[in-house]
């Protein structure tokens, strides 16, 4: 069944095609306001198969900034380091109709809604143990160690530019301190998760990024340091009900696979005990989830039966 579920050079070549001026009707992000300087019109699409080897089209050397999809990172060592009791003692599992920077039930229910929104994802990187930007640097650690990629690097532009702009995720922060989640300095902590939104990636690390979350925490080419079948659980299960932010019923209709986006046009995607798909577009929807990246994921997802409800 996983043979006939391969994905060849020729399949993504036509998808990308097809979906190249998705662009038009989307939009980059410019509210940070380096990520406006992005060429609306990339596109990259790339599969780590479930025998590890890789396929790619389009841009694929184009770098960008993670952003949201460093939260299921930090979630992956906050978890690691406290137990996953500690750390949903102080957010929930709960899906959502509320966009990413939404303040959700933080003042209702005094927590966040989940790991994947940003007041969750700032919580989740302040629960990684460590002084000064420690947290980060072991967030860094863990991405080039997914990908098996040691160049990878946060981009200093970015993040100044998250700095000097992130007034919202201050203000969360200062909630879920007033609310005894968080203690510490604000602007330390905030730094970390400003830091790991700013790491540059490329479509390609997308993929190995969703093939190891699909694979039991085990990487592309087999290396099993990190081997975790009820971790890789718990994290694809948050990507599937949240990763997408608001649209995520929506797209677990449409794709039915777990998935996280990211500001910056990338969507990982996890094809459970199977592959990993990366999608770069950084045109983006009203949600703030790549457009073509959807669609491209939506076109293999039907060109190869790959939802889970298939
Ligand atoms: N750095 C962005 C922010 O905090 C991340 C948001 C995202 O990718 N959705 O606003």
């Amino acid at each position: 069944v996983k043979d006939a579920k391969k994905i060849d050079q020729a399949t993504l070549n036509s998808i990308l095609e097809k979906n190249s001026q998705h662009f038009k009707l989307g939009k980059v992000a410019d509210y940070i306001p380096e990520l406006g300087k992005a060429n609306a019109q990339s596109i990259a699409l790339s599969v780590v198969n479930n025998d590890g080897t890789l396929v790619s089209a389009g841009d694929i050397h184009q770098k960008f900034t993670i952003q949201s999809i460093s939260k299921i990172i930090a979630l992956m060592i906050a978890v690691q380091e406290n137990g996953e009791k500690a750390v949903f003692e102080k957010m929930g599992y709960f899906g959502t109709d509320k966009p990413f920077n939404h303040f959700g039930n933080l003042e209702t229910m005094g927590k966040p809604l989940n790991p994947m929104m940003n007041a969750g994802a700032i919580l989740t990187t302040a629960l990684i143990k460590g002084n000064a930007d420690e947290p980060f640097a072991k967030i860094l650690k863990m991405i080039r160690f997914i990908t098996n990629n040691e160049q990878i690097d946060y981009s200093h532009a970015v993040y100044n530019s998250e700095r000097e702009t992130g007034h919202r995720n201050r203000g969360m922060f200062y909630i879920m301190r007033n609310n005894g989640l968080i203690d510490g300095e604000g602007e330390e902590k905030l730094n970390n998760y400003f830091k790991q939104c700013s790491i540059e990636i490329t479509v390609e690390d997308l993929a190995k990024i969703g093939y190891f979350f699909a694979n039991h925490c085990v990487r592309y080419d087999g290396n099993k340091q990190f081997q975790d079948p009820n971790l890789s659980q718990l994290i694809q299960s948050q990507m599937l009900i949240a990763g997408m932010y608001e649209f995520s019923g929506e797209y677990a209709r449409t794709v039915g696979l777990p998935s996280k986006s990211g500001v910056g046009g990338g969507i990982a995607v996890s094809v459970p005990r199977n592959m990993g798909i990366g999608a770069f577009s950084p045109a983006l929807d009203q949600h703030g989830n790549s457009l073509a990246g959807y669609h491209m994921i939506l076109d293999l997802v039907n060109a190869k039966h790959l939802s889970l409800f298939d």
